[in-house]
């Protein structure tokens, strides 16, 4: 049999990871080799489709290790986006708008952040009821924790005012917001839209898989393949309540196709800073409040084993030190295995020796590097919650790296792709946790691939494995981060993008 040419092949230009190599072949969606141009040529067939680099450089395709895929989507074609807004008045205008646009129907609201506003407060019923009077309309703050809801939205929550139900502020937290959520879905075909849409997004700033958090839309992406909308490789962890579903279908983390596997699930045992519901060991800045521990370690421990058992990942949302304790006693109560990788996500306030007894115990550090560029910094909204002391050691990457403690890194969809959180990571407004790029892109490649038990397959550029590339605008070793660009995006070896 003569040899068979290579599908594609990239040349002149540097090749990351490569050692000095600037030519790579592709094929059968594969890299069928990696090396200097004279090499790498002689694979050429006449077939085979020439893509000249002229000194921009090939990465692997970035793998964002947190998102929740879904909402990003039907955030750029169902919901209000909120994110930009630059005040208060302005986030009601939007809102007010879109309630206009489609009389009659939700509106939902999502991404506010008043730490970027000027009046610096929360939305409120009052508010929305002046900017929607006629319709529901509820608004998701920017880290999913807190939603502030009109009156005719607030109707809908059945919960007896609480700790999560503020009704004179129109405002429900936790359990209380996320089942209001669940309530407003958008139909069939406005979800499969959005997954597309979050597809061509995600190829559009380089990122070829994504870990996604939280999700019971297997079905949905089952569609959306079958459809040829999905374009990124897809990694779920389920809602823990479908643990007993997974079990009895036997499932085992990995389970799936190319683009669609489940892979684990996912617990939450704290919510965020910004919403003061982090669990920590001192309290919030100016209030007596530690925040709210939703799973302490026995009952962390029970699930987590249950979790184990079935052979799925464990990916934990702890933010706040409190919560940390709680899943390291749990941990070994449930006596996880050290090679399992267990996922702790976000892992935002951790002590030195609470980072030591982590990487004795296996667990994985799964961040988000744009959470410092967002809010870590003189005057921003860490130091505004947790004082200036414990916002100098938030999001220690540089710690968590030296200890060889396994890093991926994801956005969180805040805002998604990895840009920004590299660029944080490399000029964090603390210099204690800098990192190089080598450590910062390996977290977004190789990191989450090994997060994801996926490693063999992605995040490198190396013979066998998917040929999920990137063509981004230069050199990032020679050139300021902030001023490289993604050109082109390649998944096993199909062009998904090209600026
Ligand atoms: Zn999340």
């Amino acid at each position: 049999m003569a040899a068979m040419g290579a599908d594609l092949i990239f040349y002149g230009g540097p090749v990351w990871g490569g050692s000095g190599a600037d030519a790579v072949a592709v094929r059968c969606g594969r890299i069928a080799a990696v090396g200097p141009s004279p090499e790498v040529l002689r694979l050429r067939g006449p077939e085979t489709r020439m893509v000249a680099l002229n000194g921009r450089a090939l990465l692997p395709g970035f793998f964002d290790a947190h998102v929740h895929f879904l909402r990003i989507g039907l955030e750029r074609t169902f919901y209000v986006d909120l994110s930009l807004a630059r005040s208060l008045a302005e986030a009601l205008d939007l809102l007010h708008q879109a309630a206009e646009n489609r009389p009659g129907a939700w509106v939902v609201g999502r991404g506010w952040d008043e730490s970027r506003w000027r009046e610096r407060r929360y939305l409120e019923r009052a508010d929305l009821d002046r900017a929607v009077p006629h319709q529901p309309c509820c608004t998701v703050r920017v880290d999913g924790h807190l939603v502030a809801c009109n009156t005719l939205a607030l109707a809908r929550c059945t919960r007896p005012e609480g700790e999560f139900v503020d009704r004179d502020l129109g405002h429900l937290r936790e359990d209380a917001a996320w089942e209001l959520m669940s309530t407003v879905k958008p139909d069939e075909e406005t979800l499969v839209e959005g997954l597309a849409e979050a597809s061509r997004f995600a190829a559009s700033h380089g990122v070829t898989a994504v870990a996604d958090m939280a999700s019971d839309d297997l079905p949905l992406y089952l569609r959306a393949v079958r459809r040829g909308a999905l374009k990124t490789r897809v990694f779920l962890y389920l809602p823990f309540e479908q643990v007993e579903a997974w079990a009895e279908l036997g499932l085992v983390r990995g389970f799936g196709s190319p683009l669609v596997r489940v892979q684990g699930v996912k617990l939450f045992v704290d919510g965020s800073i910004g919403a003061r519901t982090a669990a920590v060991r001192e309290p919030y800045a100016g209030t007596g409040g530690r925040g709210t521990l939703l799973l302490e370690r026995n009952e962390l421990a029970r699930r987590w084993r249950r979790i184990a058992e079935a052979e799925a990942q464990a990916a934990i949302h702890a933010i706040g030190d409190q919560a940390l304790e709680e899943v390291l006693a749990a941990a070994r109560m449930a006596r996880i295995g050290v090679h399992e990788r267990h996922r702790i996500e976000h892992l935002e306030l951790a002590s030195e020796p609470q980072l030591d007894a982590m990487d004795a115990l296996g667990l994985v550090a799964s961040m988000q590097p744009n959470f410092v560029a967002n809010w870590s910094g003189p005057g921003k909204m860490y130091e505004d919650r947790l004082g200036p002391e414990r916002d100098a050691r938030i999001d220690p990457h540089a710690w968590v790296v030296a200890r060889h403690i396994p890093l991926a890194f994801g956005s969180d969809g805040m805002p998604f792709g990895p840009h920004l959180g590299i660029g944080a990571v490399l000029h964090p407004p603390h210099p204690v946790q800098k990192l190089d790029l080598e450590q910062a892109i390996q977290a977004y490649t190789e990191g989450a691939a090994f997060a994801a038990f996926a490693e063999a397959e992605l995040g490198r550029i190396a013979p066998d494995l998917r040929a999920d590339l990137v063509v981004v605008s230069g050199d990032p070793r020679a050139t300021p981060w902030d001023k490289i660009g993604v050109e082109a995006t390649y998944l096993g070896g199909e062009l998904i993008y090209s600026r």
